[in-house]
């Protein structure tokens, strides 16, 4: 049997991420450090079985695009405008600052003050994949917070876009003149004026052609009625518009399927559908743990134990400050300041470029590199770290809402409910709304948990006391006293979440009466064997209330 290095990449790292993190899982901590174990496992620095880099490197890039293609599926232009005035100058000021500090390293290491500069901007940028991922996990995109974060995110990668330009041109110029064109500053200039142009003429391309394009085939698409054809489309503008952003106007991918997403985003109908596409996006996030764990060598633990000491203390701690610094300065709430200094405390893919650019031009000594992996993988690992400790400090924290933060979209702090007797409402979209108004017309107490903004207030209006988080989430399931409650009413979507909300509910109190929301009858299975009292199967409604309708016992409704 004959397979390539892709394959065995493939297996191999989908394979040894799947047992490690679901050790981690087991063991209690983030799947994240199974998933960069898994890594260090078939990377070249542990024995036996070595996949290929380079392999590894593009898959991750493919989950980059899919990641951030997903993020512009969320996120209007409005959106992306209304964090510009801090986005903008709080990544510029951070980058400034981390830069200084990882040049001041350099410094003091011996390096040229162009080796500095390589390894503190990469020092200073953030990794996508792991940002996205923790303000996913912790539901936080939709905030304000999140939007903020995003936004920096925006600015950096452009900033990276053009250092990627720049470095060569600068390096050239100093070498002798014949990397840039035309005599030192004018040579430095029209790079950076044709690189800006590009972008520019990317984004206008974008929002002017890609606006009416992309939404018109996607929707003739679906009119084919054929799912496959749908979700290859789909497939096919994320990665086609990423690479032709890379390719043809030297933006970085991520930037350009952010694009490709965010114009999805403007028609609700296909940005649904888009969605069902993504599960392929978690596949190849996950690879790109797995590529930054093959290039951990542990032995640069006993090499250069101060200088790694410094450089973490840089991205963990010098970022972060900076950032707090920034956020706080423009007058925003204390939580979402430690939030962004917490997402922002890692950095990832864009230094791995940077680091390996400047070893490439003989600029960076290749400690350097080594400084900036080993400095890559244990601030990743580091990073759930400090969002678990960010958890801990912001419910106990006065979050104070400013003029001009939105109110609403903080997450507020999770007090604890003094309601006993009560009911439990776990979801207030279609479903919750109507259940809630319900309630409220009976006047029973009802406690709703919600982690959207916008139902969350609605839950607000109708009466309700509200908790803002996953309700999976164990603490905010404790805040909800479920103990003393009388019944809990779990209408979210997903069985997986809502059975691990059902399964924590009966642990806390046996005697409570738990009823579930279901899609399947394998849902309803699960949600029984968590421990629900009653499910009813939304599917089975339907049609039933169709079957009256055809019977003619039943009115039809427009709502
Ligand atoms: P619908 O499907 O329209 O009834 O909406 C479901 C509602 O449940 C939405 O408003 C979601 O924001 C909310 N929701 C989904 N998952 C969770 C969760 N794990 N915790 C809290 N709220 C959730």
């Amino acid at each position: 049997m004959h397979f390539g290095p892709l394959i065995a990449m493939l297996v191999a790292g989908i394979g040894l991420a799947f047992v490690f993190g679901a050790l981690a899982h087991r063991l209690r901590v983030s799947p994240l450090v199974g998933y960069l174990l898994a890594g260090v496992v078939v990377g070249p620095f542990t024995p036996g079985f070595v996949a290929d880099q380079q392999l590894a490197n593009e898959l991750a890039e493919i989950g980059v695009i899919l990641l951030m293609f997903g993020v512009g599926l969320h996120f209007s232009l409005k959106d992306l405008l209304s964090v510009k005035a801090i986005a903008v100058p709080g990544a510029v000021v951070q980058i400034t600052v981390a830069t200084l500090m990882g040049m001041g390293l350099g410094w003091v290491l011996g390096w040229t003050p162009m080796a500095g500069l390589v390894f503190g901007l990469a020092l200073s940028v953030a990794s996508t994949v792991v940002l996205l991922r923790a303000l996913h996990e912790r539901r936080l995109m939709e905030t304000e917070r999140g939007r903020i974060a995003v936004g920096w995110l925006i600015v950096e990668d452009l900033a990276m876009v053009l250092a990627l330009v720049v470095i060569p041109a600068v390096a050239g110029a100093l070498k002798g003149g014949d990397g840039a064109a035309g005599p030192f500053g004018l040579g430095l200039a029209w790079v950076l004026l044709v690189t800006l142009g590009k972008v520019a003429a990317f984004v206008a391309v974008m929002l002017i052609a890609g606006r009416r394009v992309i939404p018109w085939l996607l929707h003739w698409v679906a009119h084919t009625g054929s799912r496959e054809l749908f979700r290859l489309a789909v497939l096919a503008i994320a990665l086609g518009v990423a690479f032709g952003a890379a390719a043809l106007f030297g933006v970085s991918f991520a930037l350009g399927a952010f694009f490709a997403g965010m114009i999805l985003n403007e028609s609700p109908l296909s940005q649904r559908a888009a969605e069902e596409t993504l599960p392929l996006r978690d596949a190849f996030a996950v690879l790109f743990f797995v590529s930054v764990g093959m290039l951990f060598d542990p032995s640069i633990l006993v090499r250069a134990p101060l200088a790694l000491a410094a450089t973490l203390a840089i991205i963990l701690a010098g970022k972060s400050l900076a950032a707090w610094l920034i956020v706080r300065a423009f007058g925003r709430s204390s939580g979402t300041a430690l939030t962004i200094a917490a997402s922002l405390a890692q950095i990832g893919e864009f230094s791995f470029i940077l680091a390996g650019l400047g070893v490439g031009m003989g600029i960076l000594p290749t400690i350097g590199q080594d400084l900036i992996l080993a400095g890559a993988i244990l601030s990743i690992l580091v990073n759930p770290l400090l969002f678990t400790l960010l958890f801990r400090i912001v419910p106990v924290e006065e979050v104070v809402a400013t003029p001009n933060a939105a109110p609403e979209t903080e997450a507020p702090a999770l007090e604890p409910t003094t309601l006993t007797n009560h009911t439990v409402l776990v979801g207030y979209g279609r479903v919750g709304s109507v259940i809630g108004a319900g309630l409220k017309e009976s006047g029973a107490p009802f406690l709703v948990i919600e982690d959207r903004a916008a139902p969350l207030q609605a839950a607000r209006t109708d009466g309700a006391e509200v908790l803002f988080g996953n309700a999976a989430d164990p603490q905010v399931l404790e805040a909800a006293n479920l103990a003393a409650a009388q019944r809990l009413i779990v209408v979210i979507p997903d069985a997986f979440e809502a059975g691990q909300v059902v399964e924590q509910a009966r642990a806390a109190n046996p005697a409570l009466e738990i009823l579930a929301r279901a899609h399947s009858d394998a849902g309803a299975e699960h949600l029984h064997d968590c421990g629900a009292t009653g499910t009813v199967m939304s599917e089975q409604v339907i049609a039933h209330a169709l079957l009256r309708l055809v019977r003619g016992e039943a009115a039809a409704v427009r709502n």
